[in-house]
């Protein structure tokens, strides 16, 4: 039996024909198991005061694994208790005062002194949200001993030094431990010296090249830690939480710097879950739509569907009135206020006292706000927040009636980390996922296996990017000199061997007998952020009023805080005065204004290993050489490349319609970045075989571009917004037509390898997708992009079907 709540989207009959899909997933009966017998029986005590009567089989699992020393990976869904899994036996084990730790040999070894335990997930607010809860218990247990505090980049210098001396669990983020408390490990020696656990929280969360840092950042961890620990101690044991995923022990390992044969895995989930209904939505083709779209288009809102923005804004706002208390997620921060905003005035028209009860929610906003707007959703003040996936980390938040998906968000694992919100054990819960008008959007609720029942992707980064490796080992050589027995923990030791070698030749490291130095009179950890935003965020502030109202990545501010760009913040509309880029801060005026505004860019692309230097000065002599092969005529690659892109202008647009009011242009610096791309090319043979003139061809690459762009998630597990493109019709490189697709990362992520792996499953996806569109001369469901620099001109759908067909006659198999 469906939800109740898919009648309401249905609304009576009215919009059966946008339900492509209906799946009932069945509840699931929950297991429990007794408490550990070593559990200390305050902590149980206080855990059965707090409703916890018996801990669900997979909890005991892993917590008996981690008592018992071994390194867990536990991954399991949403709201399964896994923090009971790591707090058990951590907190137990701090409470067991004269520690008995087993010692390889089997000699238990006597006093060790009080163990410690170091939490970390990826964001401040999440371990607010931690320690929330183990304060709980702590408190419920009466264990009045048990010293568990956060600490982060927000904690004060006295309340800092009190953690440093008496603190028995630390709660902190990897960017803490990177940029301070792995830098000043003297003052945390205690700490280091005691540690007993590390827990990784959100293991999930840790993917790309921000997985790379924080791999890296734990092999810090671990040598410091082995280096205070007393002799013969065994080092921490490492439990990696996660969502559901494919593969826990090799992600977990590859993370924590462990083989996974060492490595317990936990993820039979015996915890109780209400049944859901999950729908796949098409918004409608909009009336009066004449399948000829708005040349050089690029709104999604602009094409023959109605935008899943305002389709979502539509449920959400029906949700309510029904009295559901309900989540939407959406892909951007753009979409969440709009969504807010547009459900609200719905809302206003319906029953005005329901629209002060629904709220953005996203990353930038202030940490006080997002608490509050957190504790709001939960007391039932709110009954709906439009949010990016800020909220899809472990934010204590579940249990909700219902969760729209707005558009794809990137990976199977995160659908069903959002989809985890809704419902419980004995209430039943909907989930809908909202098609945008996106080449893969509109490929999965046609294709509902691909979604509901393809298996899940491994977490990937790579923690050998030697961009990423160069600064950590910097930084660990700041922090104690690395010694040749330290570097197979950063990887392969030839590998680290050579990078080392680069750091030495570049006056970075000083190589002694004893081993590598860092002898600058600064710190290392500040060559490296750990996010992959390369540079400060940019501070919005009100200049009026001095207010911060949230800040932007390093990365996209040229494009989305620029002098005159529209910013929009809790429905409110500011134009940016001046944009700071020396104090990385955007000053903005509060202004109604009817329009938004689009940035535009020139983008260029050299392959690295082509050139007689990396421009920039990267570590060309450490960089993978191109892998090429043929298909015939065409020419494939995949290696380093430089990519150097410029923000020049920007229009102004009328909204709704989109209609352009004006452009202007603007004076930013060229930005340069080291990657991977994958490429292709074509001689004119093939772009003769598909019929296509001098004239066409452009359009043709750059349709091709977008929509390979837009494919490529389905078999890389990163999202287009993870990904850049160029395309010319002569490449001065390859010296004919080619299309880069590019890791929109320093050093790469892994993306455009998997592409080049998959090449011909990729462009032939590509291809169906484009031509499987019903649009006559190409919309944002297929060749149309919504991050184009260019406007989205020229493209040429039906080009890029012939392009594609020609090339494809010359794959394998
Ligand atoms: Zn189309
Ligand atoms: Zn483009």
């Amino acid at each position: 039996m469906t939800h109740p709540l898919l009648d309401v989207l249905l609304a009576g009959g009215r919009r059966a024909d946008r339900l492509t899909h209906a799946a009932e997933i069945p509840a699931r009966d929950g297991e429990s198991a007794p408490w550990p017998r070593w559990a200390d029986p305050a902590l149980v005590a206080g855990y059965r005061s707090l409703g916890v009567d018996q801990p669900w089989r997979h909890q005991v699992e892993a917590a008996e694994a981690a008592w018992s020393g071994r390194h867990v990976a536990l991954a399991t869904s949403t709201g399964s208790g896994k923090s009971l899994a790591f707090w058990l036996p951590a907190l137990t084990s701090v409470r067991a005062d004269t520690a008995a730790t087993v010692l390889d040999a089997g000699r238990i070894e006597s006093t060790l002194g009080r163990g410690s335990v170091l939490y970390i997930c990826p964001t401040k607010a999440l371990a607010a949200d931690q320690l929330a809860g183990v304060q709980r218990v702590v408190d419920a247990s009466g264990a009045r001993d048990l010293r568990v505090a956060t600490c982060d980049g927000d904690t004060g210098f006295e309340e800092r030094c009190w953690v440093q001396d008496h603190a028995d669990a630390v709660l902190t983020n990897p960017d803490f431990l990177h940029f301070s408390l792995l830098p000043n490990h003297r003052r945390w020696a205690r700490l280091l010296r005691s540690l007993r656990y590390v827990i990784v929280d959100e293991g999930h969360a840790y993917r790309g090249v921000f997985g790379a840092h924080v791999a890296l950042v734990l092999r810090r961890l671990t040598r410091l830690a082995a280096h205070y620990a007393p002799a013969g101690s065994r080092p921490p044991t490492v439990v990696v939480a996660s969502a559901t995923t494919a593969e826990p022990a090799t992600t977990a390992g590859r993370l924590a710097g462990v083989p996974a044969e060492e490595i317990a895995v936990v993820d039979d989930d015996a915890s109780p879950a209400g049944a859901r209904t999950f729908a796949l939505w098409e918004p409608p083709v909009r009336p009066g739509w004449d399948a000829a779209p708005v040349e050089g288009d690029l709104d999604p809102d602009d094409g023959p569907r109605r935008s899943a923005t305002a389709e979502t804004a539509d449920l959400l706002a029906d949700l309510v009135v029904h009295g559901a208390r309900s989540l939407a997620f959406t892909r951007s921060r753009r979409g969440a206020e709009t969504v807010a905003t547009v459900t609200r005035e719905h809302l206003r028209q319906v029953d005005p006292s329901l629209a002060t009860r629904v709220a953005a929610y996203r990353g930038g906003y202030l940490p006080e706000e997002r608490r509050a707007l957190e504790e709001a959703l939960r007391g039932g003040e709110l009954r709906a927040l439009a949010t990016t996936n800020a909220l899809e980390l472990g934010v204590d938040i579940s249990g909700l009636d219902a969760v729209l998906i707005a558009g794809w968000p990137g990976t199977r694992m995160s659908v069903w980390q959002q989809a985890g919100r809704a419902g419980r054990a004995g209430a039943d819960g909907l989930v809908a996922f909202v098609a945008r008008e996106d080449p893969l959007d509109t490929y999965l609720v046609r294709h509902p296996e691909t979604l509901l029942d393809a298996p899940l992707e491994a977490t990937v980064f790579d923690p050998t990017n030697p961009y990423v490796l160069a600064p950590h080992l910097c930084a660990a050589a700041a922090e104690l000199p690395v010694r040749t027995e330290d570097l197979p923990s950063f990887g392969r030791p030839a590998d680290v061997r050579s990078v080392l070698d680069v750091l030495v030749a570049r006056g970075a490291l000083r190589r002694r007998t004893s081993g590598w130095y860092w002898t600058h009179a600064q710190g290392a950890a500040g060559l490296t952020d750990l996010r992959g935003t390369g540079g400060v965020p940019v501070r919005v502030v009100e200049a009026e009023t001095g207010r911060v109202l949230g800040t932007v990545d390093a990365g996209s501010a040229d494009g989305q805080v620029h002098d005159g760009a529209v910013y929009v913040h809790q429905g409110e509309t500011y134009v940016v005065e001046h944009l700071d880029l020396d104090d990385h801060v955007a000053l903005v005026q509060r202004r109604g204004v009817d329009h938004g505004t689009w940035s535009r860019d020139v983008t260029s692309i050299l392959i690295a290993d082509q050139q007689e230097h990396v421009p920039g000065g990267g570590p060309a002599e450490e960089l993978p050489a191109t892998t090429r092969r043929s298909w015939g005529p065409v020419d494939w690659g995949v290696g380093p490349v430089e990519v150097t892109s410029q923000v020049v202008g920007y229009q102004r647009r009328r909204l709704p319609d989109l209609q352009v009011l004006g452009t202007e242009s603007l004076d930013l610096p060229e930005r340069t970045l080291q990657t991977t791309a994958v490429w292709w090319s074509v001689p004119a043979e093939v772009l003769d075989a598909a019929g296509l003139d001098a004239a066409r061809v452009p359009g043709a690459l750059h349709a091709a571009e977008h929509a390979s762009i837009g494919m490529l998630p389905l078999l890389a597990t990163c999202d287009r917004w993870d990904l850049g493109g160029v395309s010319t019709d002569m490449h001065v490189d390859t010296g004919r037509a080619t299309v880069f697709v590019y890791d929109a990362y320093p050093g790469g992520a892994g993306f455009a390898e998997r592409g080049y792996d998959v090449g011909a499953t990729w462009l032939r996806a590509t291809r169906d997708a484009i031509a499987g569109c019903a649009c006559a001369d190409g919309c944002p469901a297929c060749v149309q992009s919504p991050k184009c620099g260019s406007f989205n001109e020229p493209l040429d759908k039906a080009g890029a079907v012939a392009l594609l067909d020609a090339l494809l006659a010359h794959a394998p198999g």
